[in-house]
């Protein structure tokens, strides 16, 4: 398993900036964070983390505003290129909880952020630093939100975009966000991993900044979410969630929260018990991590061939595996697989208590179901589901999941003759 040990008062090596290095998570080697892009480890091939001289206590961000930002005792800078993004919603949701059977359930609607999902957390951080690093293109392969997030934030910041998407794969809204931000779109006839291939091919050889989760500063704003939820938590009810349940794609949320409990725990903020149970679900048709989990491998095997309504996970090679495994492990949580069809009810449980979300966030329900009916979850449990984007991402899927209109002749006798029938 990768050391994702962060010792506390480690003294900066030379390579560090202002306190910030590179650490390579396999092999332990550090590189200097902002001389030049990097984003995998140049000796292994390792994945990179941020660290620092010193990690957050919940008191240093105390009085510092909302957002992702008023995190930034435990991020690189103090500032960002910036819509804002952060302090979402942390909704109740009676009907459900009472559905489900959990102590308390409560939903962290990431798709109340900027552009309607969290990537923008991630981006506010990676697009500050690459205005650090100087560069002047930036490129994502998506399934669809990191494009959307990434023309947005590039814009914002007048710098070039450049997105791959899977030809045909890519829900309507999101290509419109990327197209009128801004983006060069370029639809690759392939699925998401061979355009993440592609883009990553393309930074190695100095074409653009990559700015998908391999890049480890994507990841430091996203674990703003970990922070949010839980000081949220803890004024509402004077203690930490029991377990977080998140759709995995990626896995780089499920490595982002990991982080900020770790983090947490270095500063001696939180116990390492009480950090949440991380617990990740994974559409039937594309859950390699999930085949880790239940296989208790290191690493995950890629899955050549993905297929799911959700296509926001629809990935068959999740880059941040190697963080995210330990973070399942470490807080002991689990994974789970979940049909498109529970995938689609939980979307329709959640829209109709006013939470609009997209199919990939709805699995998170769908996953928290059905493992409080395997009895894996208890009953006194406090549950928050994160749901990762808007329901308005995904409109024909909203409209396949929802009710038909019904024709009616325009006049006031017409329409009470209808609704008598
Ligand atoms: C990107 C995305 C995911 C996957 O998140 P990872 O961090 O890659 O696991 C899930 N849901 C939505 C809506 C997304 O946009
Ligand atoms: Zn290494």
């Amino acid at each position: 398993m990768a050391d994702l040990t962060l010792a506390p008062d480690e003294p900066a090596p030379d390579a560090a900036t202002d306190g910030t290095w590179l650490a390579c998570i396999e092999c332990g080697d550090v590189h200097a964070p902002f001389d030049a892009p990097i984003y995998r480890c140049p000796d292994c091939g390792g994945l990179l983390e941020a660290r620092y001289d010193e990690y957050p206590t919940f008191e240093t961000f105390a009085g510092a505003g909302r957002g992702v930002w008023r995190y930034a005792a435990a991020l690189p800078f103090d500032k960002g290129v910036s819509l804002p993004e952060g302090n979402t919603p942390l909704h109740a949701v009676p009907r459900l909880e009472d559905e489900i059977g959990t102590r308390t359930l409560r939903i962290k609607h990431e798709g109340m952020n900027p552009t309607g999902s969290f990537k923008d957390r991630g981006m506010t951080v990676g697009v500050r630093v690459a205005a650090e690093l100087g560069v002047g293109r930036l490129a994502c392969a998506s399934t669809g939100n990191t494009s959307a997030a990434l023309a947005a934030y590039g814009g914002r910041g007048g710098m070039q975009t450049l997105v791959l998407l899977p030809a045909g794969k890519v829900a309507a809204g999101k290509v419109a966000q990327a197209s009128l931000h801004g983006a060069r779109i370029l639809e690759v006839d392939g699925n998401f991993d061979a355009c993440l291939d592609i883009v990553a091919e393309l930074a190695d050889r100095g074409e653009a900044y990559l700015l998908n989760s391999l890049n480890p500063f994507r990841l430091e704003g996203q674990k703003t979410i970990g922070f949010e939820i839980l000081e949220r938590y803890h004024a509402d009810y004077s203690r930490y969630p029991d377990r977080i349940v998140l759709p995995v794609g990626n896995a780089g949320n499920t490595a982002a929260l990991y982080k900020a409990f770790r983090e947490l725990v270095a500063s001696g903020a939180l116990d390492s018990e009480e950090m949440p149970k991380l617990t990740g679900v994974q559409a039937a048709g594309a859950a390699p991590m999930v085949e880790a989990i239940e296989e208790g491998n290191a690493d995950i095997e890629r899955w050549e061939s993905v297929e799911t309504r959700a296509t926001a996970i629809r990935i068959g090679n999740p880059v941040n595996a190697r963080k995210a495994l330990p973070g399942i492990r470490k807080t002991g949580g689990t994974a789970v697989a979940v049909a498109d069809e529970a995938i689609t009810d939980a979307q329709g449980a959640l829209a109709s208590e006013g939470v609009g979300v997209e199919p990939a966030s709805a699995a998170s329900v769908a996953g928290l179901r059905k493992l409080r009916a395997a009895g894996v979850v208890d009953s006194d449990e406090d549950v928050v589901c994160l749901t990762t984007g808007h329901l308005l991402k995904d409109p024909d899927a909203a409209a396949a999941a929802g009710t038909e209109p019904e024709p009616v002749p325009a006049d006031t006798e017409g329409v009470l003759d209808h609704l008598r029938e």
